[in-house]
């Protein structure tokens, strides 16, 4: 089994399998430009919920697996970690529950306050705090001996150190440069950061546009968002200013301060996240894990145990 693994991305995807692999007695370095809250991973609402992300016969599966992780990680408070009742809205007729949320959702009825909806469903699904989140995983993979290197940035794949004979490539949207993948597309999201909410105490969500959700978190609240074919990183304030007025017309709230804007590219993949393992020709094995569109962190353990299982059949 390789047992020196370098893992290209300091995003959710490469902190999580960097603990994994780190974890399990590997000798694991993360390379990349940017790690944890400055990377995308860093802009993410970070609610579990499959959204934005094919195809469905394994992303449910990846999630379902990822689910059961984070609800363990919600007993340690350094973690993150909560559980947190969702509250999914459409705007027009009654939402369909997706096969996969028949057990999940909770048989009572949904706030029915919100004039500007028309149903809803609720359900509980873990958050990820990912001013908490993001570090803890970067503790915990150090914490194992595993290594970051930041402000590095690969051409492609080859320029990893070979001395590393097995490569991770978690790179979000950067694989399509990395590795040539015009199969990617940067679905924009932009949100406001603002202050908690007072009795704001669930997630509030509504996926029909305009696209809307508030999410409290442990020291601030999430207003989103956006969902555009865009590589633009920089923050629009005229679409802050729409976000946070669509957020406070639903929850009946004067408009709260801005304390920060976040930009992030969902690195939605048309045919599918990219979960695939090959030997390259100079004999070492390269692991793509890349591609997980607006379900980065719904997908991570899930995914994460595959990249492991691929690694361990690659011996
Ligand atoms: C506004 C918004 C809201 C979201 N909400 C949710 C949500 O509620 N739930 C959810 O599950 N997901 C959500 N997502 C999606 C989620 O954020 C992404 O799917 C996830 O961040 C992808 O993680 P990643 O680690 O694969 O990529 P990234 O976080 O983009 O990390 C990629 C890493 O690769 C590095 N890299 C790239 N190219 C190179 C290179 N050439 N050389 C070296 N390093 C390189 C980068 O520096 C970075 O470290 C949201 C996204 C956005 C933008």
């Amino acid at each position: 089994m390789a047992k020196s693994i370098a893992i290209v991305g300091g995003g959710v995807s490469g902190l999580t399998c960097g603990v994994l692999f780190a974890e399990r007695g590997f000798r694991a370095a993360i390379f990349a430009e940017q790690i944890g809250q400055q990377t995308t991973s860093g802009a993410a609402a970070a609610l579990w919920f499959p959204y934005d992300a094919e195809p469905a016969d394994k992303v449910i599966p990846w999630a379902l697996a990822t689910y059961k992780v984070l609800v363990d990680l919600c007993r340690d408070p350094r973690s993150g970690v909560s559980i947190i009742e969702l509250h999914q809205y459409c705007r027009t007729g009654e939402i369909q529950i997706p096969d996969w949320a028949q057990s999940f959702v909770i048989p009572t009825e949904v706030e029915k306050s919100f004039t500007v909806f028309s149903s809803g469903l609720s359900l509980n699904v873990p958050l990820m705090d990912t001013t908490i989140y993001l570090d803890y995983l970067v503790n915990r993979f150090q914490k194992a001996g595993g290594s970051i290197n930041a402000n590095v940035r690969f051409e492609k794949l080859e320029d990893v150190d070979p001395k590393f004979n097995l490569v991770i490539n978690c790179a979000g949207i950067g694989a399509r440069g990395l590795v040539h993948d015009i199969d990617l597309e940067p679905h924009r999201g932009q949100v406001a950061i603002v202050p908690k909410i007072d009795n704001l105490k669930c997630a509030i969500v509504c996926d029909d546009a305009p696209l809307m959700y508030a999410i409290p978190r442990t020291n601030d609240c999430v207003f989103g968002g956006t969902n555009d074919v865009s590589n633009d990183l920089a923050a629009n304030p005229a679409t802050t200013t729409a976000i946070v007025d669509e957020c406070s017309r639903v929850l009946k709230i004067d408009n709260p301060r801005v304390l920060n804007e976040r930009v992030g590219l969902r690195p939605f993949r048309k045919s599918g996240v990219r979960l695939e393992c090959g030997k390259r020709r100079d004999g070492r094995t390269v692991i793509h894990n890349y591609g997980h569109g607006g379900s980065g962190f719904t997908l991570s353990w899930g995914c994460a145990e595959t990249v492991f299982s691929f690694s361990s059949s690659a011996e």
